[in-house]
This record gives structure tokens, sequence and C-alpha cells, in this order.
């Protein structure tokens, strides 16, 4: 196996279970006899040495400021039942977490560094998992991946794999990134996608893995979605990026008065509509709009409309470390138009899933909206990722999402 030499002293973040080697800390490679190429192949599994020859772990190759994403610590080879170890381990948690119930049967079962998998991410929908590779090394064990999820996680009968957006592009990828990677029989021909259903704490969500985004559903804000039920009762509610409209629907359950979803995507339009006839047949009290945030908000205002809760939960506005100032404008600048158009005594969910703005900055741009607008505001609950997207807390970079809620006087 191909051995990689780290420099003097850059031993310490690895052996403080931090899983990523960056290239400037490599002293020098030494290639195994296979090689033909002067350097690693992308996805090659390597293991990792100080420069007093001890041994680190082992991990995937890849090309970039991050060379090794490491897989196991202190060890120069993987166990042979490694995937079955890990996914079993994970699966474990989120029964532990009860998630696993006939009424829940969504929950993201691996998420990367979080479950201690850097590059993987796998999410579970009633009998489907879709798994999502953001490494080449990953990409390279995907069939080994997929027989470990169907044989670690009883609901799991068919895996789909979705890894055309998240494969890094520096290499040549062999094989496909999208398609099945298991079904049982040919169950999976016999369902139309339309008719796929999973269920969220007792409420039935369409998920689209096919033609949506990510994974097809943001199991993400399950837990907020839970306070917006606490919160609704006899409210006018906006859903501003609603997507497949998960607070909405929690919303409706929880006795909201109206509520209002906004995207400007007419493909996640076409879901909420699904997923409020599916769950609420009856209900007159809901409203779908195609629309841009910032068009729509302007426009309500303009036309004197004013709402008792709103939720904004927009995409990640930075996604890179060079691109935060702006997403803070823009975060700063749609907390305003929102805290605006909130009567007195109202409600504001806000979030941000940027990595790149942490929970200082996040809150500095709401309290900026707030001063800006002039109106009294209180934190009353401070939000962040659930548990089934762990951070470890030896990457601390896992920790994502975060949102607060504002009462408004
Ligand atoms: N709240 C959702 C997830 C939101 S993801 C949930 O609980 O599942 C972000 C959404 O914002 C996407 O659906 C995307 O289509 C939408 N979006 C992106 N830019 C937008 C814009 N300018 N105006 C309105 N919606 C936008």
């Amino acid at each position: 196996m191909t051995t990689i030499i780290l420099k003097p002293h850059k031993e310490e973040s690895l052996k403080r279970f931090h899983p990523w080697v960056f290239s400037g800390a490599i002293a020098r490679v030494v290639l195994d006899a296979s090689h033909k190429a002067a350097a690693p192949e992308e996805g090659e599994l390597v293991a990792v040495r100080s420069s007093n020859d001890d041994i680190l772990g082992v991990g995937h190759w890849q090309v970039g400021s991050i060379a090794v994403r490491i897989l196991a610590f202190g060890v120069e080879q993987l166990p042979k039942d490694y995937w079955q170890q890990r996914i079993r381990a994970a699966y474990q948690v989120r029964e532990t977490l009860g998630l696993v119930r006939e009424d829940n049967n969504t929950f993201r079962l691996i998420h990367g560094e979080g479950d201690f998998v850097p590059g993987l991410i796998v999410d579970v929908y009633a009998d489907t998992a879709v798994v999502q590779a953001h490494s080449v090394g990953i990409h390279c064990c995907r069939n080994e991946i997929a027989k470990a999820i169907v044989t670690e996680v009883p609901q799991v009968q068919a895996v789909y794999y979705k890894s055309d957006d998240t494969l890094p592009f520096k290499a040549p990828i062999e094989g496909e990134k999208t398609g099945w990677l298991h079904r049982h029989g040919d169950m999976a021909s016999l369902r139309k996608d339309d008719e796929f259903w999973s269920q969220e704490n007792g409420l039935s969500f369409r998920i689209d893995w096919l033609r949506g985004q990510k994974t097809g559903f943001f199991i993400d804000q399950r837990e907020n979605r839970a306070l917006v039920e606490r919160y609704a009762k006899g409210k006018d509610v906006l859903n501003m990026f609603c997507y497949t409209g998960g607070f909405s629907l929690y919303a409706m359950r929880g006795g909201a008065k109206q509520v209002d979803s906004v995207d400007v995507s007419q493909k996640a339009i076409d879901l909420v509509e699904a997923n409020v006839a599916k769950n609420f047949p009856k209900a007159k009290n809901h409203r779908a709009v195609t629309a841009d945030a910032f068009e729509y908000l302007s426009a309500q205002k303009a036309a004197g409309s004013t709402y008792d809760l709103i939720i904004l939960d927009p995409p990640a506005f930075a996604k890179h470390r060079d691109a935060v100032k702006n997403a803070l404008r823009g975060y700063q600048r749609i907390n305003a138009k929102a805290i605006e158009m909130i009567r007195p005594g109202g409600i504001l969910f806000t979030f941000s899933c940027s990595q790149a703005v942490d929970k200082e900055a996040f809150r500095l741009a709401v309290f900026s909206a707030a001063a800006q607008v002039g109106r009294k505001v209180r934190i009353l609950h401070q939000l962040h990722q659930p548990q089934d997207h762990p951070i470890n807390i030896y990457h601390p970079e896992g920790e994502y999402l975060k949102g607060l809620i504002l009462y408004i006087e």
C-alpha cells in the first residue's frame, strides 16, 4: 500500500482524531510497486505515518488541499468488515435516538465525518437508502457500502446512488454517478417514483430522489419543524423557501389558521401541493406560491400584508469562505424584510445552513436586521442541526445548521 509520510509535528491533529491531512503537511509519498504514475490515484486507500514512522491511520487519497481523509486511526489496513461495523454503529445511534419507528422511517443514517466516515452521506426513506459520495474514495467503495446497508438496516430493501452533484471533478471517475446499487427482486420497478412516500413524525412526504434537491428531502429540519407545530395554533404562517413544505405540514397539524408556502422552484411547489393533499385532503387554509423570496416579501409589504409567524430557511448563501461577507448582507436583508412584516407579538424562525457562516456571525446579521427595522426582539430558542446529523467533537467543521426563534413585539 502507498504510504504518506508527514512533516515533523504535522501528526498532532491526527493524534487528536481530526480526520483530514492537508497537502502542505506531507513530507513525501512512498508509492507501492503497482503504480505507474508518479502520484497516488485519486480515491486510493493510503496509509499515513508521522516523521518518526508512527502509524497514524488509513484513509482515502484525494487531489486538492485536503489530501487524505482518514477512515480509521492507529491502523494501516481497514478491518475486513469495516463498512458493516460503521453502518451498524450508526444505525444503533439512530435506534437509541428513537428515530426508527412506524410513524418515522425517515432519518440520516451516515453524516460524513459526524459518523466517522468522511465523504459519505446516507439518508433512509422508508425501504430505500439514498447514498451520496463526496469523495472519489467513497465512490470506489459504493457497492460494498450498499451491501453493508442492506445487511445492517432491516427496513432497507433498495439503495439508490446519487452523486452527480457532489463528486469532485479533479480526476476522471469510472462508473456511473447515479443509479440503483441494490434492489430486492423487481420491487423498485413495480413502484412508480411518484408514489414513493416516507413518514416523518406521522406526516407523509413524497420523496423524489431522482429529480429533487440533495438526496430528495431536508431531514435536518425535523426537530425545528416540531417547534413550528407548537407555535402555530391560530396563526397566519408564511413558510419562505419551503421546498417540500416540511414546515407547512407541521404548522397545519399544529392548527394554523392559514399557511402560505413560497419557493422559487416550480418542482418544489408541485411537491408541497402533493404533500398537503396527501396529509390534509380537505384543507382550505393552504396556498402555494412560486416566487422569488425578495420579490414576494416586497410585494406583500406593498400590499400591506402581515403574518403572525414567518419561517425563513434559505439555501446556503455562502458556499465558500470568500462569499461570507455577501452572505451576511443577504441574511440581514431577508431578515429585515421578514421582521417588518410580522405582527406585534409574532414569531420568526430564521436559519442559516452555510457552514462558512458561524453562529455568532449569523446572530450578528439577524441583530443588524432587527436594529435596522427598530422592533423589540427577544431570542426564544437557539436552534441547530438534529442528532442524526451529529458533530464529531474532533471535527468542529461539521457544525453547519443554526437558527433562532425570535419573539417580535
Ligand atoms: N425549508 C425546506 C428546505 C429549504 S431548501 C425544508 O424544510 O425542506 C432552500 C429552498 O430555497 C429550495 O427549495 C430552493 O428552491 C429555494 N430557493 C432558492 N432561492 C430562492 C429564492 N430566491 N426565492 C425563493 N426560494 C428560493
